[in-house]
Order: structure tokens, then C-alpha cells, then sequence
């Protein structure tokens, strides 16, 4: 979880991408950053909980915008299911199958991800690791 005087890093990093900071992005990104692995739906649902009119189209660009910087990961939980976080530390995701469950894992020594890259001669853009399962209350 990421804690709220982040939210000057992430003005920052906007910035440093001349990315307009508006009330409206900044609502999005603290939202998410309140709730758990949420999709673009249960952003916009939230936002209208506390009387906040923003279209899901603009949660959606928003999200597409804050992914280019690398700011946002996108996490595929299943058919037709995306699910969205802040990137803060380095963790990875154990998604369950059957009810959609995430949980982080953090791994003990970060991954390489740049010897990686050089040794495959991939650019890498996105570095997500997944994987897919039953959780315990599935497994029953
Ligand atoms: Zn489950
Ligand atoms: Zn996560």
C-alpha cells in the first residue's frame, strides 16, 4: 500500500512526463490507490460513492495514460477481468482462477529484470509476473 505523501512522487513523475496534473487525474490515482487490485468499474463506482462525477471513459484514459509512464500495472485476473494497482515496491501476484482472488508476493531478492532484458535482447515496457490458481477458500 502505498502511503499519501507519495502522492508528491506521483505529482512528479506526471510532471516529468508533461502530463497534466488535474483534480480529476489526481482523484483517479488516489482511489486507486485506496482500493485493492480494483478494475476501471470499481474506480468509477467508488468515485460515484463519494459524489464524485467522473465518466468511465476518463478512469479509463486515465489509467491508459498513467500505464504509458509506468506509473500503473495492469493485471490480467482471468477472462475478460483487468484489474489495475499503483506500482510501488516490487511484487508480483498469485490470482485465484476461480473467484478472482489476488494476493501479492514479494520475492526475497528483486528480479534482474535489466540483465533479463540484455541477455533476451527484449526492450521490456512492462515487467509483471502472474500466477494463476485456486486460493485456499477455492481450493475447499
Ligand atoms: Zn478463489
Ligand atoms: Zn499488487
Amino acid at each position: 500500500m502505498m502511503m499519501t505523501e507519495d502522492i508528491s512522487k506521483i505529482v512528479e513523475l506526471l510532471q516529468s512526463h508533461g502530463i497534466r496534473i488535474t483534480p480529476q487525474r489526481l482523484t483517479i490515482i488516489q482511489t486507486m490507490m485506496k482500493l485493492d487490485h480494483p478494475t476501471a468499474e470499481e474506480i468509477h463506482d467508488e468515485l460515484e460513492n463519494v459524489y464524485i462525477n467522473i465518466s468511465i471513459a476518463t478512469v479509463y484514459n486515465t489509467i491508459r495514460s498513467l500505464k504509458e509512464i509506468g506509473l500503473v500495472r495492469e493485471i490480467n485476473c482471468g477472462e475478460g477481468c483487468t484489474r489495475f494497482e499503483i506500482i510501488d515496491d516490487s511484487h508480483y501476484h498469485l490470482i485465484c482462477k476461480q473467484c478472482g482472488r489476488i494476493d501479492d508476493i514479494h520475492f526475497e531478492t528483486d528480479i534482474d529484470f535489466a540483465a533479463i532484458a540484455s541477455a533476451s535482447g527484449f526492450d521490456f515496457k512492462e515487467e509483471n509476473i502472474e500466477i494463476y490458481g485456486l486460493c485456499p477458500q477455492c481450493k475447499n
